[in-house]
């Protein structure tokens, strides 16, 4: 393929990306890190290529300069929900009482078209400065919110996936559908939004305490008659979430058994929290090659528990790293790095951070079945980036003088970074944080 040169944008500066899961601190050859380097993006939004910089292509190109910066994919965050950007830091002792007395409260503003497109807007403007350029979204019950969401994204060229929670019982009764209006709205949902832009729908029962029997009967219509898109719930989270679950699906074996009896899962469904799971639990995540998303920054910051890595990989279950705004405490994927960090040292586990930030680009691009599209800097992919400043504030350059590998770099990004340590964020190649900054 022939481009304008005029038309194509060359980014200069220190490129990482990964091409394989790490498998330890010295694994050289699971990442490509090209010192002085280039990605080079065409008129259409998806890299050409990367490789050295050369300084010939100043002459034919537009050439930006992020040096010293890094140059990554952008960000993934596999686990959130935009209607909760004002339940963040709402103080609770546990997860059915921040549902309650918040969330629940909190996401019947929806109704209001005009309240759920400002919040959309606002949702992935945040996102765009702490530099994620996709994210899978709950919206909340109505389908404005669905509307407001995805018509964000595509005003933005985002790549996004959402749905609108499917529940109609355990919660305030103007936050219900019906276990028929569940599988209308989501329908419509799909219609209007899977496949246009770059939108994504993903169909999303809530959990199972806030679907009956027949709203999953709903859900399982939907995956059988769709069964190329992404499905995301909630599992095994919090104690008495479990114990609640359990009461109202009696003959089932366990929480994940309810979503494994209505066939929701497999390699697209996407399971937050997975926390409190039992060996079972562990065999038919790994068998049905479904994915456990672990929010840390929302599981400690609830109560909910430690995320057992380990065991999990051990299974050989598929895993990614999330935010889970609100119940999140933070926008940023290095945040929750962070976290997940001293939730594995917790554990007695290692988080390093080449694996950390693999699960954040690449690892998080493959549990969502899409990293033919993002999460790496190669030919072909569509051209979201990230660009990091590891000197972004007054403590981080001290401690940058004393830092003489990238793997080093890479830790103090992750202990320390946060939104002031995002440069730019680029959408299909287009810069998004300075516009909205300036
Ligand atoms: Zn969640």
């Amino acid at each position: 393929m022939t481009h304008d040169p005029q038309n194509v944008t060359v980014l200069r500066g220190r490129v990482l990306t990964f091409l394989e899961q790490p498998q330890g601190h010295d694994d050289t050859a699971s990442y490509r890190y090209i010192e002085d380097g280039a990605v080079v993006i065409g008129p259409d939004g998806k890299i050409i290529m990367i490789g050295e910089y050369k300084p010939e292509a100043a002459a034919h190109h537009k050439v930006i300069d992020h040096r010293p910066h890094l140059i990554l994919p952008g960000l993934i965050d596999p686990h959130t929900h935009f209607p909760q950007m004002q339940v963040i830091a709402s103080y609770a002792g546990n997860l059915l009482e921040w549902l309650n007395t918040y969330t629940f409260v909190e996401e019947q503003r929806f109704a209001d078209a005009a309240h759920a497109e400002r919040i959309a807007g606002l949702f992935l403007d945040e996102l765009i400065r702490h530099g994620t350029t996709t994210a899978a979204a709950y919206c909340s019950v109505h389908p404005q919110s669905v509307d407001a969401f995805f018509g964000a994204a595509l005003e933005r060229n985002m790549l996004m996936i959402g749905g609108k929670v499917m529940m109609d019982r355990n919660a305030p009764a103007s936050l219900c559908d019906t276990p028929q209006r569940g599988y209308d709205e989501t329908k419509a949902g799909i219609a209007k939004w899977h496949g246009h832009g770059r939108g994504l729908y993903a169909i999303t029962p809530r959990f199972a305490i806030t679907s009956s029997p027949e709203q999953m009967e709903m859900a399982e219509a939907l995956a059988r008659e769709y069964p190329e898109l992404h499905i995301q719930t909630h599992v095994d989270e919090n104690l008495a979430e479990i114990e609640f679950a359990r009461e109202l699906f009696p003959n089932l074996p366990d929480y994940l058994g309810i979503y494994e009896r209505y066939h929701l899962l497999g390699p697209k469904t996407l399971l937050g929290h997975c926390i409190h799971l039992t060996h079972r639990e562990c065999e038919v995540l790994a068998d049905t090659q479904s994915v456990a998303v672990w929010c840390p920054t929302s599981n400690l910051f609830i109560g909910s528990g430690l995320f057992d890595r380990d065991r999990l990989a051990g299974h050989g279950a598929r895993i990614a790293v999330a935010t889970d705004i609100g119940g999140g405490t933070s926008y940023s994927m290095l945040r929750t790095l962070d976290e997940g960090y001293k939730v594995l040292q917790l554990r007695g586990q290692r988080l390093d951070p080449l694996a950390s930030f693999y699960m954040m680009t690449l690892g998080n691009a493959r549990a969502l079945g899409l990293d033919d599209r993002i999460g790496a800097l190669a030919p072909r992919r569509e051209a979201d980036i990230v660009v990091l400043n590891s000197r972004a504030t007054p403590q981080m350059a001290l401690r940058m003088e004393a830092v003489d590998s990238l793997w080093n770099e890479l830790f103090l990004l992750q202990t320390c970074g946060d939104d002031r340590a995002v440069v730019e964020t680029y959408v299909m190649g287009r810069p998004m944080k300075t516009g909205l900054e300036s």
